[in-house]
């Protein structure tokens, strides 16, 4: 049986002028979440934990958007968005506008697994998360001074800004991982601060099952990044699989006809793998952060073509 691991750190301009040094530190932020991740899946262990785990180390890096790296709303705080599926169950945990959550990844795997519901927002989220004694931290925790200064220049500029179009000295973005282990299941699970100068109370593609995240077993496990509304109104991830299961697309077929033809061009990308081991990762914008891991080729990290 195969076991894959797939991430990304986020779609966007991405101007290769960028730094060397830059460069080659998002290329180890990659490969750190990629080795995290494919750890477990090498261990025996689930596409569910492969896939938070790598997710997790994300959360860690100042460098993308999610957990420590989160951007500011227009009000200079951070909101952040996360959402997790396992393709075997169909079980879903989502969260929503959490502010002081250190670990937002590990409340929507919480809500998929220990409440009733699937999807909790702002401060039912964080209720929740204190009585299953998560980590807590003050939302000043998330501040960043580069990543102010991208606030500064969008609000001048009157934008509200996906994380890695900023002047790009500093990109980041939504992080995404899609697993599939020895016994052949897949999960997906998405991460992220959401768009710079973002309205406080705005909800973007992650958390919403079918946009940004989506897996069944049956099909695929996709996870999104890019403009939210756009993933959102074209329920993107749910597309890919729908493709496959209703038109009998292959996987490929599938992410790239979404990708290039269903949403509009530079809206951003996805990450899609499927219960054989097959893996796409189009996007539409200049460049998209992604990692691949198998159980027989070297991790391998990119961000443009
Ligand atoms: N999709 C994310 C959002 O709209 C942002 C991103 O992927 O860069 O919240």
């Amino acid at each position: 049986m195969k076991q894959v691991l797939v991430i990304h750190g986020g779609a966007g301009v991405i101007p290769q002028t960028f730094p060397p040094e830059k460069i080659a530190a998002y290329k180890q932020g990659l490969a750190r979440a990629l080795g995290k991740g494919f750890l477990v899946l090498k261990n025996g262990g689930s596409a569910l934990d492969a896939a938070m785990n790598a997710i997790l180390e994300f959360e860690r890096d100042p460098l993308f958007n999610a957990g420590r790296g989160a951007v500011y709303t227009a009000d200079e705080t951070h909101e952040m968005d996360a959402a997790i599926m396992n393709g075997r169950t169909l079980d879903f945990g989502a969260v929503c506008t959490v502010r002081h959550v250190k670990h937002p990844i590990r409340l929507a795997r919480a809500v998929m697994e220990q409440s009733p519901h699937l999807f909790l927002s702002a401060d039912g989220a964080e209720t929740f998360a204190r009585e299953k004694g998560l980590e807590f931290v003050d939302n000043r925790f998330f501040d960043d001074a580069y990543r102010y200064q991208q606030l500064l220049e969008a609000k001048e500029a009157g934008a509200i800004v996906r994380d890695h179009d900023i002047e790009a000295a500093k990109p980041m973005g939504t992080v995404g991982a899609v697993a599939l282990d020895a016994s052949g299941n897949l999960a997906a699970a998405t991460s992220t601060g959401g768009t710079t100068n973002k309205a406080c109370g705005r909800v973007g593609d992650t958390p919403i099952p079918g946009a940004g995240t989506y897996a069944d077993n049956r099909t695929c496990a996709v996870s999104c990044t890019g403009f939210g509304e756009e993933f959102m109104i074209k329920a993107a991830a749910y597309d890919v699989h729908a493709r496959m299961i209703y038109q009998g697309l292959s996987l490929e077929q599938a992410a790239r006809k979404v990708t290039f033809e269903h949403l509009e061009p530079g809206s951003g990308g996805l990450i899609a793998l499927d219960r054989h081991g097959n893996f796409a990762l189009p996007f539409n914008t200049p460049g998209m952060f992604r990692g691949v891991q198998t159980n027989d080729s070297e991790p391998r990290v990119n961000i443009w073509e």
